[in-house]
């Protein structure tokens, strides 16, 4: 890598929001924490796959894990239309590719 592309910053450090529709599961969440992104809003819950939330609220004994953890914001589910509208669109999805897995609400 040249000096000229080292020496620019390309993404301020900590100024990254991620909107998605679905809490991040365990590998996009460690990919979220590993990006240096700020705060993380989803629009609808999952209590099976989604992991942003229970490993955010873990205090581990491993230092390092906590502060990875400790800076990144989330929002979860704001809007209670987004994520009816979420849960339909998914369920919609699934039809069609004939399976009825759902993702699990969480309250
Ligand atoms: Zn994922």
């Amino acid at each position: 890598m040249s000096r000229q592309l080292e020496s620019k910053k390309f993404i301020p450090k900590n100024e990254l929001t991620l909107y998605t529709t679905c809490e991040p599961c365990p590998m996009c969440t460690v990919t979220i924490v590993l990006s240096l992104i700020k705060k993380v809003v989803w629009a609808t819950n999952d209590k099976d796959i989604g992991a942003f939330k229970k490993f955010k609220e873990l205090n581990s004994e491993l230092l390092i894990y906590n502060e990875l953890f400790r800076d990144i914001e989330f929002n979860a589910s704001p809007y209670r239309d987004l994520e009816l509208r979420q849960r339909k669109m998914l369920a919609e999805w699934n039809n069609s590719r004939g399976t009825s897995i759902t993702i699990g609400m969480m309250n």
